[in-house]
């Protein structure tokens, strides 16, 4: 079974081909000079580079994959959630494509493709934990299935990537925050600014990151008022100890995740952020006590891709329909619509 995966939901233009688990090809384009002046992802202008780039893209997978159209058994594309006018390209590309090909069209929602992604790469075996920790998310999901997702806990506010990347403005890194506070932080003393570790005096799941974030400001303020500027020791200091914080508060919040999970069969993290290697380090210390393994898919996979949402929907396909025509692309778009805790950004 051929499937064609199609990806465009955030700043990531993406286009794959997988054979079963064999990903054939997994292009994927970024939109990061596009969106480097303004401090942020611009809605607009993603939506336009999606729509200009996606068939390109897809061309370029198949060619990659040594396919062609007629090789191709279905269509996955993301459904949502995320930027409205990408996610639209991208359905609307994948409608005409399986109109015309005559396959099976497959929405996925993104978060899935995210949190199968340990199947495709490791073969993990269901249940596990799971913890996306991206730009743009942080939650805990225990997967049993396919389309069997709870959601344990997660942010309250800022997604671990999304402080990273405005610690470092703030303190005069560049951008992404992550690598660059991770290499700063190597030269920092993460004890010589005590920073909060917020809600672990909280029961459950549910992390929050944006306090922290405020707080690192404020040290860094201090400092500026005392010695009139930072020096870069300031800056690796500052880096060593938002470091720890974010590490400290996963960790902690994983191992409570663990509890309320029962027994899995692995820890699993996907995103962005878990390329830092004092977080997975972290982590790992808290799947080593629990004696199951720990499984981080290689970046390119962890990051957004279309491989993973054409995987999503080869497990998926097994037990539901295709869509059909009248697919709808969604902004929001819920993983777990059996979850208990309304909070959260619910992305
Ligand atoms: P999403 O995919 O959830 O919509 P995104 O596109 O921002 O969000 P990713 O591409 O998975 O997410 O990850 C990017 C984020 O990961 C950035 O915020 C970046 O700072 C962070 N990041 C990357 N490398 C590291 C690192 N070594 N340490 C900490 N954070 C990192
Ligand atoms: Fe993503």
């Amino acid at each position: 079974l051929t499937v064609l995966g199609i990806e465009s939901s955030c700043d990531d233009t993406a286009a794959a081909v997988l054979r079963g688990r064999q990903v054939l090809s997994s292009v994927v384009l970024g939109q990061t000079s596009l969106h480097a002046n303004f401090g942020g992802v611009v809605p607009e202008i993603a939506a336009r580079a999606h729509a200009e780039k996606l068939d390109g893209v897809v061309r370029q997978a198949l060619d990659e994959a040594g396919s062609n159209t007629g090789d191709i058994d279905a269509i996955a594309v993301t459904a949502g959630p995320g930027l409205i006018g990408g996610v639209v390209s991208g359905v609307m590309l994948a409608k005409g494509l399986a109109a015309a090909l005559d396959v099976p069209l497959f929405g996925v929602n993104h978060l899935a493709g995210h949190a199968l992604t340990p199947r495709l790469t490791d073969a993990v075996g269901y249940p596990y934990l799971m913890l996306l920790v991206s730009g743009g998310h942080c939650q805990f999901l225990l997967v049993s299935g396919p389309d069997d997702f709870r959601r344990l806990g997660g942010t309250i506010d800022d997604a671990p990537g999304e402080a990273f990347d405005k610690v470092a403005r703030l303190i005069g890194l560049p951008q992404p925050g992550g690598p660059s506070i991770e290499a700063a932080a190597k030269r920092g003393v993460a004890q010589r600014f005590a920073l909060p570790r917020p809600l672990l005096d909280r029961d459950g799941c549910d992390m929050s990151f944006s306090g922290l974030k405020t707080a690192t400001l404020r040290t860094r303020d201090k400092v500026i008022a005392e010695k009139g500027g930072l020096t870069e020791q300031d800056q690796a200091d500052l880096s060593a100890g938002f470091q720890a914080a974010v590490a400290d508060v996963l960790q902690e919040k994983c191992r409570r995740a663990l509890v309320a999970s029962g027994t899995v069969t692995a820890l699993c993290v996907a995103g962005g952020v878990a390329a830092n290697q004092t977080i997975r380090a972290a982590l790992e210390t808290v799947s080593d006590d629990n004696d199951i393994p720990f499984v981080a898919p290689p970046l390119a996979l962890c990051t957004d891709n279309a491989a993973m949402i054409a995987y999503a929907a080869i497990e998926q396909m097994q037990n539901r329909a295709p869509d059909g025509m009248d697919l709808s692309a969604r902004p929001r778009m819920p993983l777990d619509t059996t979850s208990q805790s309304m909070l959260g950004s619910g992305k």
